[in-house]
């Protein structure tokens, strides 16, 4: 790329590293020219939708609050890291999938109930509990009947 400085074609990269969790390189280039140093960064053009809240305003699409809601309700809870992060890229996926410039952040929990129903059931009603709560009383009192009615067996591994 050209010299910032002086516009000269030829710079060299002198250092070159990830950061972002390994989702940037970040490159440290001298101008063959000026001698000047600047640094660069690049990273793949993630498509992932801006996200609606129910009010209406609009977020980008935050993965490290998404991380919390799993390890939050997975607290004490046998499920490895592994399958956190592979439940998390399945719901990033599924997202860029649909295409969509926005989605809403209802979506995005219902994909995360989908997951944690996969991995692991106390801990999807735990999350259920508390996100349906501030969405719709009516809708929260559903899924734990549903729930209760489909598996006896959770509400009893939930007492013990
Ligand atoms: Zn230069």
């Amino acid at each position: 790329m050209h010299c910032p400085f002086c516009k000269a074609t030829d710079t060299k990269v002198i250092d070159s590293r990830l950061v972002a969790e390994g989702n940037q390189v970040r490159r440290r280039r001298e101008c063959l020219s000026c001698k000047e140093r600047f640094t660069t960064f690049e990273s793949a053009e993630l498509v992932m939708p801006r996200v609606v809240k129910q009010d209406g305003t609009h977020q980008p699409f935050d993965e490290i609050k998404l991380n919390r809601s799993f390890t939050k309700a997975l607290e004490k809870r046998p499920v490895s890291i592994e399958a956190i992060e592979s439940a998390i890229n399945k719901i990033k996926h599924r997202l860029r999938a649909t295409g969509e410039r926005e989605i809403k952040s209802l979506v995005i929990g219902e994909e995360v109930m989908q997951e944690l129903q996969g991995l692991d059931e106390v801990a999807y009603v735990r999350f259920a509990s508390v996100y349906r709560s501030f969405q719709d009383v009516n809708e929260f009192k559903e899924t734990i009947d549903r729930l209760s009615r489909a598996d006896e067996a959770v509400q009893t591994n939930e007492k013990s």
